[in-house]
């Protein structure tokens, strides 16, 4: 096995000070056998104990470095706080919540050592997980991937490793709605993967509330795709269509010379179609043109109170 390249593992965190202590003990026995590696956590604006606990651990782990943002700014900003730190040949993102086994680590260095430059974990089953976050779920890497023009993986999360080269290539890419996992397969590389079975949280609770999730979903079809602009428009144009039928359809009564009289139902039919196809298309655009708001406005991503651990040079410089 070759050198002592340094390993980079990034690691967002949210008031998870229940799995603080035992991820830290999976990690660092399952990383034993790494000779070099640095441990990035991004404390995502916790609420709860989890920035003390984090500079506690630096006691014990002094591969341990630390980034606290100044107020929670969401998974895919932290992962990308860690990422820019990270100063490895190699780095591995991972959840805090010991739903990534670390065990797969060294299996996914290995893939590296072999040429690939992304390895993903892929989600062979998911245990503990309720059936409607398994469901939609399901939908949702099915759904992000039809309308993406991108080469989406389904069903792997943001546990991956990436090469020097790709995190360099991401590393360049600032844009503000950020969907880490499609950016990643946007820049391409040769692929590999490793399968793993994903089990239940170790300890405490979800922080990806229902809205959050739709967030993401919005953002992995929106950020990636101008499809959902051109439903719209065929949207419109089937409106437009059924209005030109039911007009067809009034004169040939007409000329039958049937005694209708021009329809109330169906006027409000079509007023109330087109109306609501109207605001629907609003509303697409107003999506994207929000989203060019936000990206015109430039601001950083994200604003750092605290750092931990960048004094000294890592290990393995
Ligand atoms: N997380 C974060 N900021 C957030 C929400 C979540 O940094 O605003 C972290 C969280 O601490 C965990 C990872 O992102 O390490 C995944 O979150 P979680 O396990 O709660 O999501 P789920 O697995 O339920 O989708
Ligand atoms: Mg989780």
């Amino acid at each position: 096995m070759a050198s002592d390249e340094l390993h980079s593992i990034v690691v967002p965190m949210y008031n998870e000070e229940h799995v603080v202590g035992l991820f830290f003990e999976r990690l660092v026995a399952a990383l034993a056998d790494v000779p070099s590696y640095e441990i990035i956590v991004v404390d995502d604006g916790s609420s709860d104990r989890t920035w003390e606990l984090l500079l506690a651990a630096r006691e014990r782990i002094p591969q341990l470095r630390l980034i606290r943002f100044s107020r929670n700014f969401g998974h895919q900003t932290a992962i990308t706080a860690g990422i820019d730190a990270a100063r490895g040949e190699t780095v591995t993102v991972i959840d805090a919540d010991l739903q990534d086994p670390p065990e797969l680590i060294p299996d996914m260095i290995e893939r590296w050592r072999d040429g690939a430059d992304v390895v993903l974990a892929v989600r062979k089953a998911r245990r503990g997980e309720s059936v409607f976050k398994r469901a939609t779920a399901r939908v949702f890497y099915r759904l992000v991937r039809r309308l993406a023009a991108i080469d989406l993986p389904v069903d792997a999360g943001d546990f991956r490793l990436m090469s020097r080269r790709a995190i360099d290539a991401l590393i360049s890419m600032r844009e503000r709605n950020r969907y880490v996992r499609g950016m990643v397969a946007w820049v391409g590389f040769r692929r590999d993967a490793v399968e793993y079975e994903r089990d239940p949280r170790a300890a405490g609770t979800t922080k990806y509330p229902l809205g959050k999730m739709l967030r993401l979903a919005m953002d992995g079809i929106v950020s990636f795709s101008l499809r959902p602009l051109q439903l719209s428009a065929a949207l419109g144009a089937l409106a437009a269509l059924l209005g030109f039928g039911v007009l067809v359809y009034a004169i040939f009564e007409r000329l039958a010379g049937h005694d209708v009289l021009p329809g109330w139902t169906s006027l409000m039919v079509a007023i109330l179609f087109m109306g609501g196809v109207q605001l629907l298309s609003l509303a697409v655009l107003g999506e994207y043109v929000g989203r060019i708001y936000e990206e015109v406005k430039g601001r950083p991503l994200y604003v750092v109170s605290e750092r931990a651990g960048f004094e000294e040079s890592a290990p393995g410089d």
